[in-house]
């Protein structure tokens, strides 16, 4: 992947107290709070926290169709840094070790970047590719309205990993639609998936990849069982809500300075029930004016 030009990083995550303790000291990058976006994270794995072991590939029974795409050598280092996320509790399923095991995060960063860092990552246009504690949050959150057959909708889709992970784990009756305002990430975001593992996916159309303001959400395919917003609304989007399936999920930031990770459930009856999942830091969720300009 090509890097693009200006760029704000993005996205923090306080880790919930367990996690915390268990942090070794030098893996805790304390920064102040942050007064724009510009500034990084808090509380995240450093580079020292790197992983360094290999561990050796043994395939999975779910994705070993899709093995022959994973990219030499580095699939031990994709695969440790999953290991890395597991041992400190925030990969807690199978399922969601194996598709982050599948999807080689480093076919997703700019060329050069490390991509097995717990970090994110400017990919241009004043964007950024999340942390993969972020990405592991959110299919973890997202992990029962993901099986086979759902319908999945990732808004702010950005280098389409988050989006060709969704397709891995609905499958091909499933449906996986990423919506991106930027036309130029857009075009990367196919490149990149195109490499990865669920380029099977985007060939028969159960994965896709779309220009528009994801605040409007993709009613084609609605309703959906997921949502996922990788950018921080000032308030929830009304058409994501009416976009999810009674029974859905939707996990999306909200806030300016202050950001929470929200997560929305709709009831059976209509209603949705809120609740706070985590603090965190997000470009946030605009105009493609806006955020060209820098905010
Ligand atoms: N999940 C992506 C996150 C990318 S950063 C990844 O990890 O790769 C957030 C993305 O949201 C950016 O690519 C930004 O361009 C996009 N974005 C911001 N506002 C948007 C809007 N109104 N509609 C669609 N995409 C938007």
């Amino acid at each position: 992947m090509k890097m693009c030009s200006s760029v704000v990083a993005y996205s923090f995550r306080n880790f919930p107290p367990l996690i915390h303790r268990s942090l070794p000291l030098f893996c805790l990058q304390r920064r102040h709070l942050l007064p724009s976006p510009a500034t990084v994270h808090s509380r995240t794995f450093s580079s020292s926290c790197r992983i360094l072991n290999p561990f050796y590939f043994t395939g999975n029974l779910l994705f070993r169709r899709m093995e022959r795409y994973w990219a030499g050598s580095s699939v031990n280092k994709n695969k440790g840094m999953v290991e890395h996320l597991q041992r400190y509790g925030i990969i807690q399923s199978k399922k969601v070790a194996e598709v982050m095991e599948t999807v080689d995060r480093a076919l997703f960063v700019p060329d050069g970047s490390p991509a097995y860092e717990d970090s994110p990552m400017q990919i241009g246009f004043n964007a950024t590719i999340s942390a993969p504690h972020m990405h592991a949050t959110c299919l973890q959150l997202l992990e029962n309205n993901l099986q086979p057959g759902m319908h999945a909708l990732d808004v702010g889709s950005g280098t389409g990993y988050l989006t060709a992970c969704f397709a891995l784990m609905v499958g091909p009756q499933g449906r996986a639609i990423g919506v991106e305002h930027i036309p130029e990430l857009v075009a990367m975001s196919l490149k990149n998936v195109e490499k990865s593992a669920a380029a099977p996916l985007l060939k028969d159309g159960s994965l896709a990849l779309h220009v528009g303001d994801g605040r409007e959400g993709w009613p084609e395919f609605a309703p959906y069982d997921a949502i996922h917003v990788g950018a921080a609304a000032p308030e929830i989007p009304k058409p994501l809500i009416e976009q999810l399936k009674p029974g859905g999920r939707l996990v999306i930031p909200v806030g300016n300075v202050f950001q929470e990770l929200k997560v929305v459930d709709k009831n059976e009856d209509g209603s949705v029930t809120v609740r706070t999942e985590t603090s965190v830091r997000y470009v946030p969720l605009t105009s493609r004016e806006a955020q060209l300009r820098g905010y």
